[in-house]
């Protein structure tokens, strides 16, 4: 047993697998000094670490720093493999939600998650919690394999909601047993944490980038020109149709303008790998994926060169 209740809350954190690092006594803030301050000896002698890369699980390394001072303790959420979910209490009392929360009795973040449960027809999430020093909670989980989530704040981005905040690679929390403002974060349920569910992984995961474009345009538009002006005016009008139709109907357009097209390869006017690259870097522009591009396009100059045949 120890005399010292903080080194003994960062060695059960770390008892957990999870990474701690010391904060600042009774605060919430790294108490490891900024890369500006930097003095280049001990840890970071080769080059700055910060408290990320500095969290550790090892007792011996815990003891030592713990004895220095009361640190409270820092859980650094990436390397613990895991995201929290923060729900936030209101900070005074014109802390109000914003409009589309009102009227549906949400006075915190415990409040909004509730919702977003109900809306997505999900039991709420029973899992590692604890209760912060203002009264809000943390709710741990298991973070996901091969997808990397940052974190977020609020309503921005991809978060979650009013006063739900989470955090994940490049995050930290106050860790249970810390004692901010003379309050303490205690564990409400001891646990194992819950993998992250797969609705609120799919709310949170970075929507995927813009497309790669496998296509080089000016080079297909080049390539089109040397057809001959009929072809040439024919393509980019399909093109740009496809290009302006907006989400919900992009892909039926991409399929009439492929089997508008078609009917020039049929003809012998328009090579199909031309035809397919235009149409692919149209559709890619519009925000179509590229499979999905690929098959309505492969379809559409089916169906355009068969009405051809049909019709000779
Ligand atoms: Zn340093």
């Amino acid at each position: 047993m120890t005399g010292n209740p903080l080194l003994t809350a960062a060695l059960a954190v770390a008892e957990r697998v999870w990474r701690v690092f010391p904060l600042a006594p009774g605060s919430k803030y790294p108490a490891l000094h900024g890369e500006k301050d930097c003095p280049r000896t001990g840890a970071c002698q080769t080059t700055h670490l910060g408290w990320e890369q500095r969290a550790t699980a090892d007792p011996d390394t815990i003891r030592r720093a713990w004895q220095v001072a009361p640190y409270n303790v820092g859980l650094a959420c990436g390397p613990s493999g895991v995201v929290v979910v923060d729900l936030d209490v209101p900070k005074h009392r014109r802390d109000l939600p914003p409009a589309k929360w009102t009227g549906r009795g949400i006075t915190d973040g415990r409040d909004v998650l509730a919702a977003l449960c109900e809306q997505h027809g999900q039991a709420w999430p029973r899992t590692f919690e604890v209760r912060t020093g203002r009264g809000g909670a943390h709710l741990y989980f298991a973070a996901p394999a091969g997808v990397v989530l940052r974190n977020t704040c609020g309503e921005k981005g991809n978060g979650l909601g009013w006063k739900v905040d989470t955090r994940a690679a490049g995050g930290y929390v106050v860790a249970p047993g810390s004692v901010v403002n003379h309050r303490p974060y205690t564990v409400v349920n001891d646990t194992a944490p819950i993998p992250l569910p797969a609705w609120l992984l799919g709310l949170l995961a970075p929507k995927p980038a813009p497309a790669t474009v496998v296509v080089n345009a000016g080079a297909v538009r080049a390539r089109i020109g040397r057809l001959g002006a009929y072809v040439g005016a024919a393509v980019s009008r399909e093109t740009a149709k496809v290009r302006e139709t907006g989400e919900g109907g992009r892909n039926d357009r991409l399929f009439a303008s492929s089997a508008a097209l078609g009917r020039l390869v049929a003809s012998g006017a328009l090579p199909e790998a031309d035809a397919t690259d235009a149409l692919l870097s149209a559709g890619l522009e519009a925000g179509l994926g590229e499979a999905e591009c690929r098959r309505t396009i492969a379809n559409g100059l089916a169906r355009g060169t068969g009405a051809m045949g049909r019709a000779a």
